[in-house]
């Protein structure tokens, strides 16, 4: 309310900000809920080798809203990481993926299947983490060896000690890790060095543009090569037709991911997982 004293005024009340206040709020109680009611699941998309054999899948998580229909974590996600909430709804990621993990261990043509997990930043910067990870593998019984975590580059710029500590001791425990969206953040080659990680895998974008820029071809080129000197595997995403195959297969990269294998699917049939992906271009 504006006083009468000539003081300069401050509105607090700005209609569309209070109803984006409002829709965020709405949004995480709707997410709070949705963990109790059993609303989010997961999403798997293959891994596939040069043969397009399917080595492994990554676990996606989706939202089905009583209202909204199937909501994708994009839009979610962000929300959930500006509170604990996130930490809450990444254990169950944790959970549900090695659950799934030890389903197929009980058969023979799934149990070498990996299955990577996105972790958020705030997640992987809680104290807690090392051991959220660890009691969840105890809990479930799933093979530490078969679980990848996925990072992205920003989330490790800062307090390096405690990031090196954290991938040393899920390391030990046989947890491999990638660095996710690779290409797209600020890695710098002698701190690439420094992490204990497993995995490179190229940014979409890349992949995307890769056979009409020369530009985006010669990052691509440089990610793969870099991935091989560092003694990395190396995965590129977002693979959508052949021709993106034939090229990235002639750079020399040896895993593949996106729509052209598979696009991600809840698993109803575990073998439907195994083997290879038909190639859908
Ligand atoms: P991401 O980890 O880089 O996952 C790959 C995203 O690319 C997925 O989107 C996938 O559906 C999409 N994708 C895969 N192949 C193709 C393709 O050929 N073409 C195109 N256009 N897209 C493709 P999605 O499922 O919407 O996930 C978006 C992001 O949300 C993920 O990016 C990841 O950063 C995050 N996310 C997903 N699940 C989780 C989760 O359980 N926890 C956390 N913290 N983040 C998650
Ligand atoms: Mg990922
Ligand atoms: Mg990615
Ligand atoms: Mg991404």
């Amino acid at each position: 309310e504006a006083k009468a004293d000539g003081r300069a005024t401050w509105r607090f009340f700005d209609p569309r900000m209070q109803q984006a206040l409002d829709a965020s709020a709405a949004l995480e109680a709707d997410l709070r809920l949705a963990l109790i009611r059993q609303q989010l699941y997961l999403s798997y998309q293959p891994v596939v080798d040069r043969s397009a054999r399917v080595t492994g899948v990554e676990a996606l998580l989706r939202w089905t809203h009583p209202q909204r229909g199937e909501i994708g974590p994009a839009e979610f996600i962000p929300q959930a990481e500006k509170s604990e909430l996130i930490l809450e709804l990444g254990e169950w990621v944790l959970e549900a993926a090695c659950l799934q993990l030890v389903h197929w261990a009980a058969s023979a043509p799934t149990a070498h299947l990996t299955m990577a997990v996105n972790v958020s930043a705030r997640q992987f910067r809680q104290p807690g983490f090392i051991d959220q990870v660890l009691m969840v593998l105890q809990r479930t019984g799933a093979d530490p060896r078969l679980l990848k975590l996925e990072l992205t580059e920003s989330m490790l710029l800062t307090d390096m000690d405690d990031v090196i500590g954290k991938m040393a001791a899920l390391r030990a425990h046989g947890v491999g890790f990638a660095l996710d969206d690779f290409g797209t953040g600020y890695s710098s080659l002698r701190y690439l060095k420094l992490l204990p990680i497993d995995q490179l895998k190229i940014d979409r974008s890349f992949v995307q543009d890769m056979l009409h820029s020369r530009h985006a071809a010669s990052i691509v080129r440089a990610i793969v090569n870099l991935a091989y000197s560092l003694d990395l595997a190396v995965v590129a995403e977002g693979v959508e037709t052949r021709e993106q195959w034939t090229a990235l297969e002639a750079i020399g990269c040896t895993a593949f991911q996106g729509y052209l294998f598979g696009r991600p699917a809840p698993i109803l049939d575990a073998d439907s997982m195994v083997g290879y992906a038909s190639v859908h271009a």
